[in-house]
Formats: C-alpha cells, structure tokens, sequence
C-alpha cells in the first residue's frame, strides 16, 4: 500500500535548515525545569520542543509523567520563542488533552506502535486534524509492525506523516539501550522513499557518550532529522537520567554534526558518480553470476550425495570454508561479521537447494 505523504517543509512547522531538529526533556518534571531547559536550548537550532507527559514504564511504581498539566508548562516555555511543541500520545484521552492543549505535533511512542489496537484507536481520534505525526518503531525489529501503524495513521487522513527510528530491544545486553539495526530504516526509506524519517540516538544509546557518533550516522545516511533528549541538570532527571544532554552539551554537540548535502545536480559529480556506480552495476551481475553458477555445483553435489545416500551438511567441509574465506576476507576490509554473514546465507540457500535435489527425482550428475 502507498502513503500520502506530505514534504516536510510543508508541516507548517517553520523548520530551520533541511532536517527537523526535536528537543527538549524525556519528562516534563515541573514547569521550571521546562522553562529552564527550553531557555538554555534557545540559541541551539531546534525546530520543535519535545517533553514526555505521559510515560509508559515497563515497571510500576516508577515516575510515569505529570500529565496534562505538564502541556501548558512546555507549550508556555516554547511560546516564549515562538516554537512548535511535540508530545507523544499512547491512547485517545492522550490525543485530545494534547490537541485542546494547542500541542502542535504528536508521536506515537515504540510500545504504543506494537499495539494495533492501540494506534487504530489513536487514528480514528485524528480524523480531520490536520497535524503532523511521526510514528516510533516498535520495541521489536519487526518492519511490517513499524508500516501498518504508519498506514493506520495515514488512512485516517494524516499527510504529515513521518517515522522516528529509535532502535530495538535485545534480550541480551548490547553497547546500545536499543540496538539500531540500521538495515530496517533503510529498508523502510527502500519502501517510502517519500517518508521523512527521524532519528532518535538518545533512545538508541541510553548513555549521553554514544549520541554524537549515532546522531552522525543517521546524518552520513541522509535521515531528516534528529530528536534529542535534552535537560536543565540530566543527572537528576526523573526519567532516562544517563542519556539527556544538557542544553550546552547539546548545543556543542549538534554544532560539531556534519551535515551531509543530497545529491545536488553538479555534473561534473553526477558524471563520476554515474561512472563508479556502473562499476559496481557490473561487479553485481558478475557477483549473481557466479552465485548462480555456484548454485549449480550445490546441486550436482546434492545428486551426488543422493545417489550415495550421504547427508546434506557435513560440519568438518563446512568450518573448513568459513576458516579459508574469512582469512581471504580480512586483507581485503571487510569484517570477519559481515563474511560470515555473506557465507551463512549462502550455506543456507546451497542447503535449501540440496534439499530440494534430496527430495526430487534423480537427475544424472552433470560431469
Ligand atoms: C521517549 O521518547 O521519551 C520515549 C518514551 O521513547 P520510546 O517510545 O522510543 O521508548
Ligand atoms: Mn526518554
């Protein structure tokens, strides 16, 4: 299914530079520490004021917000710079309080989006709004989960519609609070190429150190924005105390950002450009070639087998090729994760071919 998908600069949010650049604390605390955060981010190039109202903890008896209240304290202290102000909504009472409350831009948070019943019923609230809304991932990696409730949203007449790519929860513990597993906001831009996306390093790190090299990576690949938790005095903060940035640190860090151009339409660059891409076009066709040739040996190997009644996988052969090809592999750059990666995949579909020879009639072994 396609989206209806609004440009950006047509959010009616007055955004400075390309990118839309979100700020402000995880959780309104008490109208000053807004109004102090807010006014240390002023001289800092935000577009939009951001604080959580209502949180959703994955344990009880933790700070889960101020509430409604809290709107007026983050609406106030961005009236003061004349700045739009985002909140994120996880159910219809949350939508109308924030939409009476004059709340200019609303976000759907990770653990809402897992839940179907929960964003449709955010859509249909949002019917006849005109408001931009950006949709977090869910907790989980799972793509299609991100799309419907991006779809949802969008069916109930929402144009302004963006996704925030916060990262996804591990089992095990990772460098990262949320590992980014980039590969699916690329896959999501592969799919939308229309729709904005926005990162969120602070949920994706969970400690301040990390933010600058993640927030430049969804710069170097081209996202639309960044949102960046941000505090008067993060040490104290009721909620993700060790990943906020004070407005100084924050100011420092998103100066030193490089912000990547897009393409642009300088010939001289497109030419060279063009030329290094065919290239690769034709190192790609020799690579499926001789994957596809490849594939053939598999087969005549799994005949050979059949005929002799020998088992698909034999572990020894195996270790023997991931040993030999990573070696290969190292002086050439590439990482001993991603050969592996390479060689699984295609171990797994020899497999899948050498079943399907085990499992059919026999064909003469080619010589
Ligand atoms: C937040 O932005 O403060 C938040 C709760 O994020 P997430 O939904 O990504 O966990
Ligand atoms: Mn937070």
């Amino acid at each position: 299914m396609s989206l209806n998908i609004k440009p950006m600069n047509e959010w009616g949010l007055n955004i400075q530079g390309t990118r839309l650049l979100i700020s402000g604390p995880c959780s309104a605390e008490s109208a000053e520490q807004v109004e102090q955060t807010l006014d240390g981010l002023a001289d800092s190039p935000v577009d939009v004021y951001r604080a959580g109202i209502w949180k959703p903890r994955t344990r009880p008896n933790s700070f889960e917000g101020v509430g409604s209240e809290g709107l007026k304290w983050l609406k106030d202290a961005a009236k003061k710079q004349n700045k739009p102000v985002t909140v994120e909504v996880a159910n219809v009472k949350h939508v109308y309080e924030a939409l009476k409350a004059g709340i200019d831009m609303l976000w759907i948070g990770a653990r809402t989006t897992t839940n179907p019943f929960a964003v449709q019923e955010i859509a249909d609230a949002l019917k006849g709004v005109d408001i931009p809304v950006l949709v977090k991932n869910p907790i989980n990696p799972d793509l299609s989960l991100w799309i419907g409730a991006l779809e949802r949203i969008n069916q109930a007449g929402i144009s302004k519609i963006g996704a925030i790519h916060r990262g996804f929860s591990s089992y095990t513990p990772t460098k990262y609070r949320n590992h980014p597993r980039w590969e699916i906001p690329i896959e999501l831009r592969r799919l939308y190429p229309q729709l904005p996306i926005i990162c969120d390093p602070s949920h994706i790190c969970g400690v301040r150190d990390l933010i600058p090299a993640v927030s430049q990576k969804a710069l170097d690949l081209g996202f639309d924005g960044l949102m960046i938790e941000s505090h008067i005095n993060p040490d104290v903060a009721l909620s993700d105390a060790k990943q906020q940035l004070t407005p100084f640190n924050f100011r420092e860090m998103t100066s030193q950002l490089i912000k990547r151009k897009p393409l642009g339409d300088n010939p001289q660059f497109i030419d060279i450009l063009e030329n290094l891409r065919h290239s690769i076009d034709d190192l790609d066709h020799e690579l499926v070639n001789i994957l596809g040739k490849r594939m053939g040996l598999v087969r005549a190997i799994g005949e050979y087998k059949k005929q002799n009644n020998v088992a698909i996988l034999q572990a020894a052969r195996w270790n023997e090729i991931v040993l030999e090809r990573l070696e290969q592999a190292a002086p050439m750059g590439m990482s001993e994760d991603f050969m592996l990666t390479v060689l699984q995949a295609i171990h797994k579909e020899s497999i899948r071919n050498q079943a399907v020879v085990m499992n059919s009639p026999s064909q003469e072994v080619p010589k």
